[in-house]
């Protein structure tokens, strides 16, 4: 264990020497021990900003996957964990809150190693949303109370809520700790044994934090890591009989084959949050131009647009478009890629090279389909050796257009013009997704009309991801089922528990 970094701001240098000397893990976490995997295999890992392996991690596979089961089952029988007073489970999980904390800058630094995002966002928004996630759900724990349901005098009806038992996190590479902290908090704070699994491109930093959990009273059958591919180690635990439910976070596609995994084998069940592709309606009705195109370029390009909620589709009134799409293009302009590690750097690199192909084939389609290439939208700082593409904006698109009703997870923003809130609203609902949905307006009926309307799991009006930990978050139709967050979190990893006493006899 090394001791926590000194705090304080760094400059570029003092972040590349740092990154220079950091012991880089991997292993897999497996029953409070740290194990190779046990066929020996191994995958690697890389930096998405110079395009170097950064180090080989274990390669799990259903042997370790059955073992950390094992471990994870008999752990929870023996109510090790789950029988703890709620309020010793919630000390534990704040000392584990604590020491991510003071390792805040070696974990944001292992995140933007091996993410390619601004170190800048890593050390303010990543490291501190996990903290926060595992704090708010720790504080929860002992306030969750059961009901009675009213019966009459001849019974007691008593609605308790129980950990559902083992919990599998698979975890996408966009936002690995935040997301693993929306899974970990409610699942462990419950009472489960919870096995994550991050995604391959992304394991470091989330070791890095499961090593602090032991040290602060977290058992170890309570909280393991699993490395290792999508297609072997997460279709282990999807598949897995004695895995009780799964909280994925990923794309549609993998979401669905989650589905099929779980009508394979026991009928576990499946929290899904998914892809998306939201759209951000500016009508003719608003004022302060400025402001609605700061927030449309940080709807949709922060984070390189590796986003699920991205604001993708900007669906605008014709009366003002040709007034906004200069003010946003000037946030373009702004929000140039650089390297991660400096701290003035606002957007980051895209996670692999195969992505970037993605995200670039999508852009030649979209000229293809007959879309204007407005801005940006090529691949820039090529000696780097990393994959950074500069943000793009299409005008004159057609929301049947592919651009505009796939998810192209890169930094690419469609603009559609309509007339009226009508014509805007059909077109905002017109997707298979429904994750994000916002609508700018100065008109109150205009407001609830559209947040009644909108298909999403969350509508913003007059602003663009607003967030709080005590909000739910999910999506409606592809984007998933369930929600994150907020004390409704806590249904995806618990079972209501009916006991009815007879008093009447
Ligand atoms: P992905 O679906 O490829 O992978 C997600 C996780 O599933 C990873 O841990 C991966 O290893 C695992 N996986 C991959 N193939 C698998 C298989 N065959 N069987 C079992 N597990 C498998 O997604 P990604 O590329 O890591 O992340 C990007 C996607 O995640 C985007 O679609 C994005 O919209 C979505 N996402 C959604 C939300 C949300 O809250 N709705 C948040 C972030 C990202």
């Amino acid at each position: 264990m090394t001791l926590p970094l000194p705090p304080g701001s760094r400059d570029r240098d003092g972040w590349h020497a740092l990154a220079q000397s950091l012991p880089l893990p991997r292993q897999a976490y497996i029953g409070g021990t740290w194990c190779n995997s046990q066929s020996g295999q191994t995958f690697a890992t890389q930096n998405p900003a110079t395009g170097n392996v950064l180090t080989e991690i274990a390669a799990c596979q259903a042997s370790d996957v059955d073992r950390a089961v094992a471990i994870a089952r008999e752990g929870f029988a023996s109510g090790e964990w789950r029988d703890l007073p709620p309020t010793e489970r919630k000390t534990c999980m704040l000392a584990w809150a604590s020491a991510i904390d003071a390792h805040t800058d070696e974990i944001a630094l292992l995140e933007t190693l091996e993410t390619g995002k601004p170190i800048t966002q890593t050390t303010s928004v990543d490291v501190p949303g996990l903290v926060s996630s595992l704090r708010w759900y720790a504080e929860a724990l002992d306030k969750l109370y059961g009901e009675t349901a009213p019966n009459g005098a001849t019974s007691l009806c008593i609605v308790d809520r129980e950990p559902v038992g083992v919990v599998a996190a698979v975890v996408p590479w966009n936002y690995p700790l935040i997301i693993a902290g929306w899974k970990i908090g409610p699942a462990l704070g419950a009472g489960n044994s919870v096995i994550l699994k991050p995604a391959e491109q992304s394991s470091l930093a989330t070791l890095r934090v499961a090593s602090l959990a032991l040290d602060a009273g977290i058992p170890a059958s309570a909280f393991q890591v699993i490395t290792g591919l999508g297609h072997e180690a997460g279709r282990a635990l999807g598949l897995h009989p004695d895995v009780d439910a799964i909280g994925f976070t990923g794309s549609t596609e993998i979401g669905k084959k989650f589905l099929e995994y779980s009508a394979h084998s026991n009928m576990k069940r499946i929290g899904l949050e998914c892809g998306g592709k939201s759209p951000h309606i500016v009508t003719r009705d608003v004022t302060d131009l400025d402001l609605i195109a700061q927030y449309v370029a940080y709807g949709v390009w922060y984070n390189q647009g590796e986003t699920c909620h991205a604001g993708t589709r900007l669906i605008v009134d014709r009366a003002i478009k040709d007034d906004l799409l200069p003010r946003i293009a000037e946030w373009a302009q702004r929000l140039q890629p650089g390297d991660p590690l400096d701290p003035d750097t606002t957007m980051g690199a895209m996670i692999e090279p195969s992505h970037a192909d993605k995200v670039l084939d999508y852009i030649e389609r979209g000229k293809a389909e007959g879309a204007r290439l407005l801005f940006g939208g090529e691949r820039v700082l090529k000696d780097s050796g990393g994959d950074f593409i500069s943000p793009a904006i299409f005008d004159d698109v057609d929301n049947h257009m592919t651009i505009a009703q796939e998810e192209i997870f890169g930094p690419v923003l469609v603009v559609i013009s309509v007339d009226g809130v009508d014509e805007a609203l059909a077109i905002a609902n017109d997707s298979d997704y429904g994750l994000g949905a916002a609508i700018w307006t100065d008109r109150i009926n205009d407001a609830h009309r559209a947040a009644r309307t909108l298909r999403a799991g969350t509508v913003w009006v007059n602003c663009y991801d607003h967030t709080s930990i005590n909000a739910p978050f999910g999506g409606f139709k592809q984007s998933g089922q369930g929600r994150d967050k907020s004390l409704h979190a806590f249904d995806k990893y618990t079972e209501l528990k009916t006991t009815w006493i007879n008093l009447g006899n």
